[in-house]
């Protein structure tokens, strides 16, 4: 047993069965052991590839919109470019070079990035080389003030879920126990919660507050039916509202996920490009759920800002104009890399690879017109 899985173990021999939401947290974040902190997850050495990873017209694309969007926000002279869970650093050191031709933007915007992994942070340092680039654990010490233009791909999946199963008449919260000497999914009761975004979801137990709203009105209980919730994305988002509030700015999010929510298991773990159940691998696989974006939506409709799409990824790279993107770089192409090109631009924007599955939100508060893109 590797010294992660002990000390989950440890945990539910103390605590009782562990809410996924912690499970997840512990997999991927555990200071020590979690996923991220230890190894560069990416490209064909690591375990998943990532839209800006396959193509530099994916991080080109976001500079557009990046720039089109400062200007929406009335082109202040100061402002700050935020990325979250930036990775390798690709998506950003493509999205500023796409946007050297508004030099003014590039004068205005302060370069910060959100990351917790040190392996990435090295990655990024790298990538970004002569840019002056701050970093940042927590939104909250994102300096205050000046306008925020945040871009993230592939960083809400990340972010700990809560799931609840329908089984005899009943809803059940999921977990994860140690029954014959391996981890397996059970159903609730669970052990007291150790993170307080969970606790928060359990104020009325049983259906978590959120799940009561849908079951007026067409919450599925068809036996086995799993729903997912995220108080934990939630938060985050709640706080970068709240924070798009007071300084203006957009936002940006790229994801694998849905406009509805919807029943579904959609918990996954990838090891080394294959799936693997999500007890197998723990901390050494990337564990991810698909984005839910309809509270996310309402909770930006809530809190007054303006949102953008939800839009497919094909849709949202096409209106900014990747086909021309790659016509350009195809002019001054060889064979061998027309053909990558060819291959990336499809892998991108086609609705059986990334272009469906993968969708765009977009928020603002303080833009004088639609986002670009949408
Ligand atoms: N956006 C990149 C990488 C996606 S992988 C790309 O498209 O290639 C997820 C990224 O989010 C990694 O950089 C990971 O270290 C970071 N991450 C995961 N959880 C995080 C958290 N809670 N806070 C900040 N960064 C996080």
């Amino acid at each position: 047993m590797s010294p992660l899985e002990e000390i989950i173990l440890a945990a539910i021999k103390r605590d009782g069965p562990m809410d996924i939401g912690r499970f997840m947290d512990l997999a991927l974040a555990h200071p020590q052991y979690g996923y991220y902190r230890k190894q560069d997850p990416l490209g064909r050495g690591g375990d998943f590839t990532t839209a800006p990873e396959i193509s530099q017209m994916f991080g080109e694309m976001l500079g557009v919109w990046a720039v089109d969007t400062w200007r929406k926000l009335g082109a202040p002279s100061e402002c700050i470019l935020l990325e979250c869970g930036p990775g390798r650093g690709t998506l950003m050191a493509d999205c500023l070079r796409a946007a050297k031709g508004a030099p003014e933007f590039l004068k205005a915007a302060a370069i910060h990035l959100l990351e917790t992994s040190p392996v990435l942070k090295e990655k990024q340092a790298e990538a970004l080389k002569g840019y002056d680039v701050s970093w940042h654990e927590d939104l909250a010490d994102l300096p205050a003030g000046r306008p925020v233009i945040v871009i993230a791909n592939e960083f809400l999946d990340a972010l700990p879920i809560l799931q609840y199963e329908r089984a005899g008449g009943t809803w059940f919260e999921r977990g994860v126990e140690f029954k014959k000497k391996k981890f397996v999914i059970a159903r609730g009761p669970l052990g007291p919660r150790s993170n307080p975004e969970n606790t928060a979801a359990h104020k009325n137990s049983g259906l978590p507050r959120r799940l009561q709203r849908l079951a007026m009105t067409n919450l599925s209980e068809e036996e086995n039916a799993i729903y997912e919730i995220s108080p934990a994305r939630e938060g985050w988002m709640a706080q970068l509202y709240e924070r798009l509030k007071q300084s203006g700015g957009a936002g940006l999010f790229v994801d694998y996920g849905h406009g509805k929510t919807a029943p579904g298991d959609t918990l996954q773990a990838v090891y080394r490009h294959k799936y693997c159940g999500v007890l197998e691998h723990i901390g050494e696989a990337d564990l991810t759920a698909h984005v839910d974006f309809e509270p996310l939506m309402n909770l930006a409709h809530e809190k007054g800002l303006a949102v953008h799409g939800l839009t497919e990824q094909s849709a949202f790279l096409r209106a900014l104009g990747i086909d021309l993107r790659a016509q350009r770089l195809l002019h001054k192409a060889n064979p061998r890399q027309a053909q990558d090109i060819h291959a990336a631009l499809q892998r991108l924007t086609d609705p059986g690879q990334m272009g469906a599955l993968f969708k765009v939100m977009g928020v603002s508060y303080g833009a004088n017109a639609a986002l670009a893109g949408f």
